[in-house]
This record gives C-alpha cells, structure tokens and sequence, in this order.
C-alpha cells in the first residue's frame, strides 16, 4: 500500500506534469471507484489544474475553478503515468483499470488496482474536508509544526499498542502497516509497547524515528517516475515484508507476528530483548 513517502512523491511527480494541464476528460471506470455525485465527473473537463497536494495518504489535485479530485489508492492500487493515453473512454469491465484521468496534451494516469478486493477510492468534492476520511485525519508528521511535543500529546493516556497509535490516520496521518514496522525498527522499540508507558526518553526517539524514516523515503523517492516507486520503497524497507530475512542493524532473523489480515515484522533482538513476540495466530491454533 502506498503510504506518505509515495503518495508525496506521487504529489511532487504530478505537480511536475499535471500542473498548468486542463483536463480532456475524466472517466470512472468500475461502478464503485467514485464515492461522490455531485459535481458530476464531466464538470473537470477543461478546468485547470493548478496545484497537487496530500493529506496523509490522500492525493488532492485541485482545479482553477475550486474543485478538488481526490483519491486513496487503498492496499492494492497504484496510479500509472501515460504520456500518451487513448481518447476514448475505458470500458468497465474486469481489467485493473479504476479510473482514467486525460490531460489535454493526451498525456495523464491511470489508477490501477489489482485483486478482487476493489477499495480504491475517488472523490471530487468543492472541499476536501468532505471527504470522511480527510476531515478525521491526525497531524502530518513531516509537517514543520509536528514537533516533539505534538508527539507526546498525541501518545498520552493511550493504552494501547504503539503499532496501533502509529497506525492510526485519525492520530497520526500517512503512516501505514510498512512504515509503522520500519519507525519502530528504527526507534529500537517493541510494536507491543502500551503508548502510555512510553518514558519521554522513548518518545524523543521515536520522535526522531518517524522523522528520519518518513524523511529519508520521501528524498530517496524524490525524482522518480510513478513506475518507479514501487521498485524504490521495496528495497528500501529494513524489517517490513521481510520476515526470515538478516536483520540488516544486527544480522538476527527477522519475525513476523500475522493479524487476521495483515502482519507486522519486527527485529528480536533490536526490539524486543531478544525474546521473540507470541504469535497469537499461531498460539490460538495450537489450543
Ligand atoms: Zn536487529
């Protein structure tokens, strides 16, 4: 899943080309992509784009005449550049293809999203407050005013785990089940750790953790093709999707402890005392 390094490198790749363009047309191209009705699709056609932001994995291109056209890839999408997309309309039908966005010079994206579970999302709304799960967002940690502090305020009083708090766009913005693993490798700290318990020794180092990771992928995407980001946040992760691998600080063998429908993967002994986390997947199978 695209999370806040590449959907801001996604942002910084489209404000390079998208920018200045008109819109030809827009078309949804599977009946659940679009969540809003009103305004209707057709209204983009001719309207300027003139600036692409993020709010937390969220995409946001608005237009000259107010409109915003906002999408979330969701776990399995991803959004395709084409310098040269066809003029006529994509057919529904069971391709990859969720929506087509055409420029006036031909050129544009496709947003793909692959598997049978469709969750990618498209809104155009006049403000992208209207969009339910942009108006609940968290703070963005890469923001100049996410300081320590906003951190410790954040982290208070809350007992549960500090996977789940990082996990959570409602408290923090743009970080997902990849970049929650590689801050907490990072920061040296057990997932299960209870947010609340956190010393404030803890909490300036995973303050710098979720700085540093989230900085460093965003400057390593930097200047790559859409293609390309893919590719890029792969290799650049340390723990996440690599279980059974060398933990690359210490050389342990990476773990992974599976969630009805996720996992996460940590080091033992950079996080948890050497002492591997019980697989509760695991443990509730061997009752
Ligand atoms: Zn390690």
């Amino acid at each position: 899943m695209p999370e806040l390094p590449e959907v801001e490198s996604l942002a910084a790749f489209l404000r390079e080309h998208a920018v200045g363009h008109a819109v030809a047309r827009a078309d949804a191209a599977s009946f659940s992509v679009l969540k809003t009705f009103d305004p209707l699709l057709t209204a983009l056609a001719g309207q300027v784009i003139t600036e692409v932001g993020r709010h937390g994995k969220f995409l946001d291109l608005s237009t000259d005449q107010g409109l915003h056209l906002i999408t979330h890839l969701a776990r399995a999408g991803w959004l395709r550049w084409r310098d040269d997309l066809p003029t006529a309309a994509p057919k529904p039908g069971k391709s990859p293809l969720a929506f087509r966005l055409r420029l006036d010079d031909g050129s544009g994206f496709d947003l793909t999203e692959q598997g049978t579970k469709k969750r990618l999302a498209v809104y155009l709304v006049r403000d992208p407050a209207e969009v339910p799960g942009v108006a609940t967002l968290g703070p963005d940690p890469l923001a100049p005013d996410f300081t320590l502090d906003t951190l410790s305020g954040l982290l208070a009083g809350r007992r549960t785990q500090v996977k789940g708090v990082l996990r959570d766009q409602s408290i923090i913005a743009g970080i997902g089940n990849a970049y929650s693993d590689e801050v907490l490798h990072v920061a040296k700290m057990s997932p299960f750790k209870i947010a609340a318990s956190l010393t404030p020794e803890d909490t300036a180092v995973l303050f710098d953790a979720i700085k540093t990771t989230l900085g460093e992928a965003v400057k390593r995407s930097a200047g790559l093709a859409a293609a390309d980001l893919k590719g890029e946040k792969k290799s650049g992760l340390r723990v996440h999707a690599r279980a059974g691998q060398e933990c690359p600080a210490c050389g342990d063998t990476i773990r992974e402890v599976s969630f009805a429908d996720s996992a996460l993967q940590y080091c033992p002994t950079c996080q948890t005392g050497g002492k591997p986390l019980a697989d509760r997947r695991l443990s509730r199978l061997l009752k």
